[in-house]
């Protein structure tokens, strides 16, 4: 079996665990297995299992006498404190650097305490004990299937999970009554400080930070049976950057305590007890990742020059306004992509004017002087608000259509919310007096949607110096490049926008005609698809001659190889998320920019996958210095763009 796992690939993630041992001796070694799931946060470590022990509870049911009612009021009201301090000293003291809690989580935790602070659960739950005379434990759980099934009709996704939150605060209260432990606490000491990826049913925020709180155990890790990506605990392992994977079908029963496991939540695999033969690349690769972000950190001083003295800008990429830090402590050149429309979802509401200047505000103030892109809301496709939050402002959620990706988004989804729209672009330019702005049309697809963000800003900038509202002289106009249409008439574009920036992720999908969503057709969405490669060389091309800044701003430019491909076909700027940007600024200033032009010329002139392959093979072979990034190790394995399903003999 340990013959047909595949080995992942090298991944260039900076986190840092020391790897697990090899397993101990010939006699020991377990059968070693694959399972599959879906991935939260990529990334891969090796580590040992500990196990969530404590699953479902058995919650006792006891009828007691009219008298003992008021004890057990007593009793809910005592375990239901008992949770609200626990979770408040969580949260801890704002003002104590060494416990930092991220945003996310305080807004979680926040949450949960909102939850068992409404008076309702309380009053609702005493009710269920007094009149059918129940102990509180039991009235507790009636009480969530009395709101289980509310929520069941509910079907915006945003809403219908947070029933998951209550449940969670519902179970930890039965646990306190109980006089059991919580979850996080029947984890097990680390046998060593190896890395500890924790095997669980689900998991909520709170336990995640408890986890990470420990000193007795180093979490690296999260692999849950169920769960969602869209939960708060999925949201809260995003923003600590901890590779994770829900749904991996049969885990807890597969698995034991102290197992080596081989996280690839970049393949969305699990390697349960490598082989001994396996070992040395896995923990090789751990090792390498932690030398690698040390050394990788020492360039943040450093500019992004190539070895013949070329400077490349590098920006970064944004979700929300917390995630700038990073950017800053990367010295990144500015911002290159800030996806607003992340500040829209997850939320019964929309952000006001005031919220979103502040939020934008925060990120312009935090890079002090240098660019920050401001993208126009990328609302629709995936990206949805939820339906309530569409109904705060008199608008309502469209009928499911067949291909979101391809429907009313970006600046369409704008152009039909004129509200909505107009409330962004007025923040935006009330917050582009403390810094240097500009501002990005997502899904561009048609000249005149320029001309209309073009007239909307104008409108927004009278009305708000007449209201006394500074304004930046200055705010330029962007569009993504993303669309075919974008690209075949890029040089009339280009006359109506002051910037461009490729969105390499929605481009390759519109460009290849495989939705990047689909895993069915993963394997044909590759940016060094022939097709890709050249049109990226033409549309930077065709931006130079225009004599207008152009950033590519998707997932490819992280990757160092693709990077240099991009330098060498002319690109001065590359805007990538913080977790890759020092690689490939590495691998810029170790390139040349000569060679990075010929490699340019090479790749553009292929015309088939195997014509792309030979170049890199050879590529890599005048390269060994250069470790195979993600891209080269995909193009050089068996199956990159099908080829491994194609019959390419003569007929
Ligand atoms: C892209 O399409 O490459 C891009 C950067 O936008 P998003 O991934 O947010 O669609
Ligand atoms: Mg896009």
């Amino acid at each position: 079996m340990a013959e047909n796992v595949k080995l992942p690939d090298g991944a260039d993630e900076n986190k840092s665990h020391p790897p697990a041992e090899a397993p101990c001796s010939e006699e020991q070694a377990e059968e070693t297995f694959q399972l599959s799931g879906i991935p939260v946060f990529e990334g891969c470590v090796l580590g040992h299992v500990r196990l969530l022990t404590e699953g479902e509870l058995d919650i006792p049911h006891f009828t007691i006498e009219k008298t003992q009612t008021r004890a057990e009021f007593t009793r809910l009201r005592g375990a239901i404190n008992t949770v609200i301090r626990e979770l408040e000293e969580l949260l801890g003291d704002a003002d104590d650097s060494d416990n930092v809690v991220p945003a996310e989580a305080r807004a979680f935790i926040d949450l949960h305490c909102e939850i068992l602070k409404d008076p309702s659960l309380i009053s609702e739950t005493q009710d269920i004990i007094r009149d059918r005379l129940v102990n509180a434990e039991w009235a507790l759980s009636m009480r969530l299937e009395d709101l289980h099934s509310s929520f069941e009709d509910i079907e915006d996704d945003y809403l219908a999970e947070r029933i998951q939150d209550i449940s969670q605060m519902v179970e930890r209260v039965q646990r306190v009554l109980m006089g059991r432990r919580r979850p996080c606490d029947t984890v097990s000491k680390a046998m060593s400080d190896t890395a500890v990826i924790l095997v669980s049913e689900d998991l909520s925020p709170a336990d995640i930070l408890t986890l990470k709180r420990r000193g007795d155990l180093s979490v690296a890790g999260l692999l849950l049976e169920y769960g969602s990506v869209n939960s708060h605990t999925s949201i809260l392992a995003r923003s600590l950057e901890i590779p994770m994977m829900v749904n991996v079908s049969g885990i807890r029963e597969r698995v034991h305590e102290d197992d080596v496991i081989f996280l690839n939540a970049s393949e969305s695999t699990v390697l349960v007890n490598p082989s001994e033969e396996q070992m040395p690349a896995l923990a090789g690769m751990s090792r390498t990742r932690v030398g690698n972000s040390r050394r990788l950190r020492t360039l943040r001083s450093r500019s992004c020059t190539t070895l013949d003295g070329t400077t490349v800008e590098l920006l970064g990429n944004i979700a929300l306004p917390e995630d700038v830090a990073d950017v800053v402590k990367n010295r990144a050149d500015g911002i290159g992509l800030f996806r607003s429309e992340f500040l829209f979802m997850n939320r019964p509401d929309m952000p006001g004017e005031d919220e979103q200047t502040q939020a934008y505000e925060s990120v312009i103030r935090a890079m002090k002087g240098k660019i920050v892109t401001i993208r126009i809301m990328d609302l629709g496709g995936d990206k949805t608000p939820t339906a309530q939050a569409l109904e705060s402002i008199g608008e309502s959620l469209e009928a499911a259509v067949i291909n979101p990706s391809m429907g009313r988004r970006g600046i369409r989804f704008c152009i039909e919310h004129p509200k909505l729209f107009k409330t962004q672009m007025r923040a935006i330019l009330r917050a582009s007096a403390v810094g240097n702005v500009r501002i990005l049309i997502p899904m561009l697809s048609r000249i005149s949607e320029v001309l209309h963000v073009r007239n909307v800003m104008t409108q927004c900038r009278r009305e708000l110096e007449a209201e006394g509202f500074r304004v930046a002289d200055d705010i330029p106009v962007g569009g993504m490049i993303e669309v075919p249409a974008a690209v075949f008439c890029l040089e009339h574009y280009l006359k109506v926008l002051d910037f461009a920036s490729v969105g390499t992720n929605d481009l390759m999908q519109f460009m290849i005609a495989a939705d990047r969503l689909e895993p069915s057709v993963a394997g044909l969405c590759h940016p060094m698809h022939p097709a890709m490669l050249r049109m990226l060389a033409e549309v930077i091309g065709k931006a130079v001659k225009a004599g207008k800044d152009i950033s590519v701003c998707g997932q490819a430019a992280a990757d160092p190889f693709f990077a240099q491909y991009l330098v060498g076909a002319g690109l001065r700027s590359l805007s990538v998320d913080s977790v890759g940007m020092l690689a490939v600024k590495e691998r810029l200033t170790q390139s040349r920019l000569d060679d990075n032009r010929c490699l340019a010329r090479n790749l553009r002139r292929c015309a088939s996958a195997g014509d792309v392959r030979r170049v890199v093979q050879k590529y890599q072979k005048d390269h060994p210095e250069f470790e195979p990034s993600r891209f080269v190790q995909s193009v050089l394995a068996e199956d990159f763009l099908g080829l491994d399903r194609l019959s390419l003999d003569p007929l």
